[in-house]
């Protein structure tokens, strides 16, 4: 299940089942960038066939309350993770700035590197943070006690599982999100439910949470995280519109890569490692003081999200893995924003909640710190 086989996947079926039959839940649901390019691969279709419309239409016939997008999630996360880089940057803080989105790889490093926890972003993953703001700002909108909610997260991902459950994101018996799935048990209760997922019409995302933007689309792919950050990173550094948003150098599927972004005055210097053993050689590299770049990307499994131990299995084949890559970009460039920083909604949530990026309420709501454990 898991691609490097260290986790055995658990069922949480029936704990959705159980939440969405009691009247008094209510219960949000989002899916990951991933799910989109590949649960359709589960009812014979395509590989990398574009299914976001069906999944919608499909959870909001299984009787969820409200079906949101974690992609509102991930925008919140590169309002955040490219104002932490701003801030090292401008202040001699350190560098490199390492991305937090993947829970297996913080695991890696809890583990494995702790004299270098101060390197990762600060950042929670998209689908806590979207938790956090489903529990607080949503549930203050909508006048929902946040102890009736239940947010239900669908993930290509069995390390999500044990993220939601980490005591630093449970803080006082109160979870960001309650219950994780993966894609292949999503698959399984459309078909409990007998809903023919190929004949079903298209839906949209629920508002304000499913408003989203291409750079959020992009990170179900390897090096897709950076490349959303360098997006608003770049307008937020230079003050002028960025041309051309696609940063083709920072694509691509070998599993270690380096590319240049040139910003302003500054050429940014970034690495993207996808496999644990391609981001222990960077983190070593680290370690000893000897690594060159200013950002680095890691995920854990090979590819990113698209090919993660919860998706429908590829059997190691990457053909299938580069099609739903393809699609991950289709659906980025199908997006009428492609930036983070222009989500209305999230603007929105930072002039009615927030306050500013980065600042006093963000940190406590959609930060998080890392801590060693013991060595393995
Ligand atoms: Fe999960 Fe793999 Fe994505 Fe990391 S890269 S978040 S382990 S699916």
């Amino acid at each position: 299940v898991c691609p490097t086989a260290a986790l055995t996947e658990v069922n949480h079926i029936d704990k959705v089942w159980e939440a969405l039959n009691d009247p008094n839940k209510h219960v949000v649901v989002q899916t990951a960038p991933a799910i989109r390019v590949a649960l359709g691969e589960l009812f014979g279709m395509e590989p990398g066939t574009i299914v976001t419309g069906k999944m919608v239409t499909a959870l909001k016939r299984m009787g969820f309350d409200a079906v949101f997008d974690t992609d509102f999630g991930a925008d919140l996360t590169i309002m955040e993770e490219a104002s932490e880089l701003i801030y090292r940057i401008q202040n001699n803080k350190t560098l490199p700035m390492l991305t937090s989105c993947c829970p297996a790889w913080i695991k890696f490093i809890e583990h494995q590197f702790p004299e270098l926890l101060e390197v990762p972003s600060t950042c929670k993953s998209p689908h806590i943070m979207f938790g956090t703001i489903a529990k607080t700002y949503y549930a203050e909108k909508n006048k929902i006690d946040p102890d009736n909610i239940v947010v239900v997260s669908v993930m290509p991902c069995i390390a999500k599982k044990a993220e939601a459950k980490r005591p630093e994101l449970t803080k006082d018996n109160h979870n960001n999100v309650d219950i994780v799935v993966t894609t292949r048990e999503l698959g399984l209760m459309i078909k409990e439910a007998g809903i023919k997922f190929e004949d079903l019409p298209e839906s949209q995302f629920d508002r304000p949470l499913g408003e989203t933007t291409g750079a959020s689309v992009i990170f179900g792919t390897t090096g897709g995280v950076v490349e959303a950050a360098i997006r608003t990173a770049y307008e937020w550094i230079t003050g002028k519109e960025l041309e051309n948003v696609e940063f083709h150098q920072l694509r691509g599927s070998d599993g270690l890569r380096k590319a240049t972004v040139q910003i302003g005055d500054r050429e940014l210097k970034i690495g993207i490692a996808s496999g644990l053993g391609n981001a222990r050689t960077l983190l070593e590299e680290i370690r000893e003081g000897k690594s060159q770049y200013d950002v680095i990307e890691i995920m854990a499994c090979p590819g990113g999200c698209i090919a993660g131990g919860g998706q429908p299995y590829h059997h190691g084949n990457f053909e299938i893995v580069k099609k739903r890559q393809e699609a991950i970009y289709r659906e980025d460039r199908s997006k009428r924003y492609r930036k983070s920083h222009e989500n209305a909604e999230i603007l929105k949530l930072y002039e009615e909640y927030l306050g500013n990026p980065f600042g006093k309420t963000a940190h406590r709501l959609l930060h998080t710190h890392y801590e060693e454990r013991e060595r393995i």
